[in-house]
């Protein structure tokens, strides 16, 4: 496990200064920042200097302008906040409890699951989330060149059980379009492959990113691309959002949203029967509805089993099927999500 900090490898490697790039650059970083821009006093809850060290706070600025100011508890805060907790050890909260590194296909190409690979297409997000399930990954050993991505990328032609490509990261959306397209059309030229699936949190974080560059990539993709946005609580969403996804769906994309069930953020059912309308209202349905995932430092997020699925149970009650999302938890080794409602 590497002990570098492999969100902060310089993101920006194209001249391009568009908005979304110059929002990637000016997050927010100092914790002192960002309680001053929501009008909290440090001294009632520091921010952990550990915790910084080891993840650093890195939130963009359109993402702070939704929070609530004057409020600890704000469901977007606590999803950013280095907070205490990080730095006490619990037993079986381990650095990389999915045990991706065994799942290692080729340089910067996982296979956890039959037919799909996984493509570690950034090894940086333009937002560091406290659980990320990934804060400990080896990303230095997972960041092929082009040269080198070429080479990794023979092991799915060779391999025509494998029909879906999906771009993981980081956030691969964190790269410029050029790079973007390059991955793309590598992809394209894998006779066997028909789905492209991208997990982003970008279009929520930096709506900006939705550039009519990626929008014709995306558009003139021979492969059905199917966008999986990372959504929690329905107050990460504002109109800038609602746009940016309009656009994203009228390529033709398929839009999903995945979230996570966090303590403290959205593990009540008002709030994700609310998630759900709201991504529906934004043209998303919901997918997943994942139990965290055993990461050092995140203990404080759990949620157990029971719990949520009580939760979903309530949603089932109140909601349309389609806007229930599946409970699921991911365990090492086994061939599929384990779906516990
Ligand atoms: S955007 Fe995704 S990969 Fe990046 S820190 Fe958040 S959860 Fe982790």
């Amino acid at each position: 496990m590497s002990n570098t900090l492999p969100f902060e490898t310089p993101i920006a490697r194209e001249s391009d200064d568009s908005a979304w790039q110059r929002a990637l650059k000016d997050v927010v970083r100092e914790p002192a920042e960002l309680l001053s821009l929501l009008e909290l006093d440090p001294a009632t809850r520091p921010a952990s200097l550990a915790a910084q060290a080891a993840f650093p706070l890195r939130v963009p600025r359109a993402f702070v302008a939704r929070m609530q100011a004057g409020d600890w508890s704000d469901p977007l805060l606590r999803q950013v906040w280095p907070a205490l907790e990080e730095t006490r050890a619990t037993a079986g909260w381990v650095g990389d409890p999915l045990q991706e590194q065994q799942a290692t296909l080729a340089p910067g190409i996982l296979q956890k699951y039959h037919g799909r690979a996984l493509l570690m297409a950034a090894p940086h997000c333009a937002i560091h989330c406290r659980y990320c399930f990934r804060r400990h990954f080896d990303y230095d050993a997972n960041s092929p060149g082009r040269q080198a991505w070429q080479e990794s990328l023979a092991s799915i032609r060779d391999d025509t059980s494998i029909t879906e490509a999906i771009l993981s990261g980081g956030d691969p959306l964190a790269n410029g379009d050029s790079q973007l397209g390059w991955l793309v059309r590598q992809l394209e030229a894998i006779p066997q492959l028909d789905t492209l699936r991208i997990h982003t949190r970008l279009p929520v974080v930096i709506p900006e990113r939705v550039t009519d560059a990626l929008l014709a990539l995306l558009r003139d993709c021979r492969l059905q691309v199917v966008v999986v946005l990372h959504i929690n609580h329905g107050n990460e969403l504002d109109a800038d959002c609602d746009a940016a996804i309009a656009r994203l769906r009228n390529t033709g994309a398929i839009m999903l949203n995945q979230a996570v069930l966090l303590a403290g953020v959205n593990d009540d059912s008002d709030a994700l029967v609310a998630l759900s309308r709201r991504v529906f209202a934004a043209g998303v349905l919901p997918y997943y509805l994942h139990l965290p995932d055993r990461v050092a430092g995140t203990a404080h997020f759990d949620v157990s089993e029971v719990r949520g699925r009580e939760l979903v149970d309530t949603m089932r009650a109140t909601l349309p099927g389609y806007l229930v999302p599946r409970l699921v938890r991911e365990i090492p080794e086994r061939t599929a999500k384990t779906v516990l409602a």
